[in-house]
């Protein structure tokens, strides 16, 4: 059962072969077994999962269940949950228990879905290892002396173990992408604006986006359709039909124009990194789609772009963890501005306070114009670089990640070095594009190695396509590592 696929899932249960209650304690335990030695989770809610599934049981004897009835689902510890607390991995919200839910949270309760729990991240999504966390670095499950990526790599692993079925992420410069390519799964980051931020706590308010993980793209599309829709707390939440992602899956990739961006096959990625990945593009030709070069001029500028623009709306959304509203705060101070200070200080992992210093640094007078104003514009070419490239090509084709997934500590100490490890993902952030990453071979130490789909604004059923018709001729993303 842990192996099956969503759609056999709610068959089972629609068929009473199997109960959510059953399905529910199946992980739970699984949870229990697996989960001292992966550490993916931060927070198992057993008896608020297992009520879960026994409404769902409900609704199934009824006959009103929806594809994700009775399913059990992992989010990551960044979206709000009433009851459950909500930690984003930080010292600062270890015991914070918000008292409402996330627009995603709600929407999947809303189908029937069941929450296994909350899952480890880098604190405040900073991160691409997981080793930013107040609670202990997850392992990647395909050897647990390595790193699972970041920061939704307890989502990821969750999916790659088969803690749950599928989990939930957010994608600020490639977390859902990158842990995906990591452990072997399947994650989608759609165009920004598809996903509500209400009850995601806020990291760069103008690059977070929720995500899906699954094994498969058709887990993902089932995943992504309950997410996402119009939310008008959210203000920049785009007012569209709600889709049905799944819709376009079974179409032929025939005459598929996959752009290759030339800059991305330069120099940069590892050479299993390389072989996998053309591998991956031969496959789709023997699928009948087309390959094209693209040029994307300006994407070297995205890292540095990046850390300007994301760390400056960091400092702003963080100000907000001051000891007062909500959060930790230092148990023994002398005046206000003490108590603020020591609070935040206790609060925050040296990550995130990186990140505030250079948040503040970038946005102060004098420097505004000369950084925080010029990434902007850098933003803007690097957008209308992808927009040309698109009058080329149906999807843009490349890495997920430069690398297979690095031993535990090997990069802690060198946060450029971390850094560039979003060197294909962080472009699509700043253009607000819908980005996919699905399982597409092996590299060094038989480690899992991710290929990137990136599509047209709103184009996430095709992405979810392109990458399922890879997946009904390929076996990758039904590999599972040796755990348990
Ligand atoms: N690794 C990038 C960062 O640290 C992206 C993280 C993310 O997408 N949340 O900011």
């Amino acid at each position: 059962m842990i192996e099956a696929s969503l759609k056999d899932l709610a068959a089972a249960l629609r068929a009473g072969t199997l109960s959510s209650v059953e399905l529910t304690t199946l992980f739970l335990d699984r949870i229990d077994a697996l989960n001292p030695s992966l550490n993916a989770f931060i927070t198992v809610d057993r008896d608020g999962a297992l009520t879960a599934a026994r409404a769902a049981d409900a609704r199934l004897a009824a006959g009103t269940a929806g594809p994700l009835t009775g399913i059990p689902l992992a989010h990551k510890d960044v979206f709000c949950t009433e009851g459950v607390r909500t930690t984003c991995a930080s010292r600062m919200l270890e015991n914070f228990v918000s008292p409402y839910d996330a627009h995603v949270v709600s929407q999947l309760k809303a189908v029937g879905a069941v929450m296994l729990g909350k899952t480890n991240m880098d604190e405040f999504a900073m991160g691409s290892s997981n080793e930013n966390t107040h609670f202990g670095p997850t392992k990647n499950p395909w050897n647990t002396g390595r790193v699972p990526g970041g920061s939704s790599g307890g989502s990821a692993v969750a999916v790659a173990a088969r803690l749950a079925p599928i989990a939930t992420g957010t994608d600020t410069g490639g977390s859902v992408r990158q842990p995906a390519a990591l452990t072997g799964v399947t994650g989608i980051k759609p165009t920004y604006g598809v996903v509500s931020r209400y009850g995601m706590i806020a990291y760069a308010s103008s690059l977070d986006q929720g995500g899906a993980f699954g094994r498969s793209a058709e887990d993902c599309a089932l995943l992504l359709s309950a997410m996402a829709g119009f939310d008008p707390r959210d203000s920049t939440s785009v007012e569209r039909e709600t889709e049905d992602y799944t819709r376009d899956l079974g179409k032929p990739l025939a005459g598929l124009r996959i752009g290759l961006p030339k800059e991305f096959f330069a120099e940069g990625m590892d050479d299993d990194v390389r072989a996998a990945t053309e591998a991956a593009l031969d496959q789709y030709r023997q699928l009948g789609a087309t390959t094209v070069e693209v040029s994307l001029p300006n994407a070297k500028l995205a890292i540095p772009a990046y850390y300007v623009i994301a760390p400056a709306e960091a400092s702003s959304n963080l100000s907000r963890f001051d000891g007062v509203r909500y959060g930790h705060r230092a148990p023994e101070y002398g005046d206000l501005a003490d108590m603020y200070s020591k609070s935040r200080a206790q609060g925050f992992g040296a990550e995130v306070k990186r990140r505030i210093l250079v948040g503040t640094y970038v946005l102060s007078h004098g420097y505004y114009d000369a950084y925080y104003l010029q990434a902007q514009k850098l933003r803007r070419l690097i957008a209308e670089d992808f927009i040309a490239a698109f009058t080329q090509c149906d999807v843009i084709a490349g890495p997920t990640s430069p690398t297979v997934a690095w031993p535990i500590g090997e990069k802690s100490d060198d946060p450029v070095q971390m850094y560039l490890q979003d060197i294909y993902t962080i472009a699509v952030n700043l253009a607000g594009l819908p980005g996919l990453s699905l399982p597409c071979g092996t590299g060094a130490n038989d480690l899992p190695v991710g290929l990137q789909l990136i599509g047209n604004y709103f184009d996430e059923a095709r992405l979810l396509n392109v990458a399922h018709g890879f997946q009904q001729t390929t076996d990758w993303h039904r590999r599972m590592p040796a755990v348990g």
